[in-house]
């Protein structure tokens, strides 16, 4: 299993940046967690379009959903242009059919729904799933390979449940939308100090920082998730990768 971020901004991307998404690779199998603004071009740095088997969806905000209709067109392009004969699975919220569903292109598409209680089964991967303290419904989601496992909060403000959802992860990715003394919560979100709680209780392997603001100084965030967590702090960067060696 192959994770590599594609895009990390909170909110909106800055210059030649995207905002929420990520690559996960497996056994020839490619797909897509979150499809924020400028993932679609800063996707093909690392894949071609044609070859992205899924994407899954946390929630149905713009920083995670703003690129899912251009990628549609690309699988219909792609499609008409016979580069692929598969239509793109798009894995999305039930509680949100109604937004997900209009991004469905009939003979490109498949749609998938979760409910956060599912256990879904992309390629050889499994995904779990638990409910986040958020203005929109939003899962966050723990991926599974049969002998690693990464946990992804999504959006979210502090809640001691994620610890135990993350619970042994070799890699978790949460939001730290703000710093540490700052009111994260009533906007739904985390500081960096609540991300590197999460994963110390976790006894998680690792964490990546990111959904990060567009103010202060981001080394910043990766000090005070330091302070808390013993493990590797590190911020998402695009590019950024960890491969566990497959089965
Ligand atoms: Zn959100
Ligand atoms: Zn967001």
């Amino acid at each position: 299993m192959k994770m590599t971020c594609i895009g990390w901004w909170g909110a909106y991307p800055e210059a030649g940046g995207a905002t929420s998404a990520y690559l996960l690779e497996h056994e020839g199998y490619r797909m897509l967690i979150d499809c924020g603004s400028g993932a679609v071009s800063h996707l093909q740095q690392h894949v071609n379009l044609a070859g992205l088997d899924a994407v899954l969806l946390s929630h149905r905000h713009h920083d995670h959903t703003a690129d899912l209709g251009v990628l549609t067109y690309s699988r219909v392009v792609d499609m008409a242009l016979e580069h692929t004969a598969a239509p793109l699975t798009i894995a999305a919220p039930v509680s949100d059919r109604d937004f997900f569903a209009s991004y469905h292109r009939e003979g490109s598409t498949e749609m998938m729904y979760y409910d956060v209680q599912d256990t879904l089964h992309l390629g050889n991967l499994v995904f779990t799933f638990q409910a986040t303290k958020h203005p929109a419904p939003c899962a966050a989601v723990k991926v599974s390979d049969g002998k690693n496992t990464f946990v992804y909060t999504a959006d979210t403000s502090y809640e001691d449940k994620l610890a135990t959802f993350a619970a042994d992860a070799d890699l978790v990715i949460a939001e730290a939308s703000f710093y540490a003394g700052q009111d994260a919560a009533s906007f739904g979100h985390m500081t960096a100090e609540e991300a590197g709680i999460v994963a110390e209780k976790a006894q998680a392997k690792e964490l990546w920082l990111t959904h990060l603001p567009h103010f202060g100084r981001h080394a910043q965030l990766e000090e005070e998730a330091s302070a808390v967590y013993t493990g590797v702090v590190k911020l998402a960067a695009e590019g950024r990768q960890r491969s566990w060696h497959e089965k």
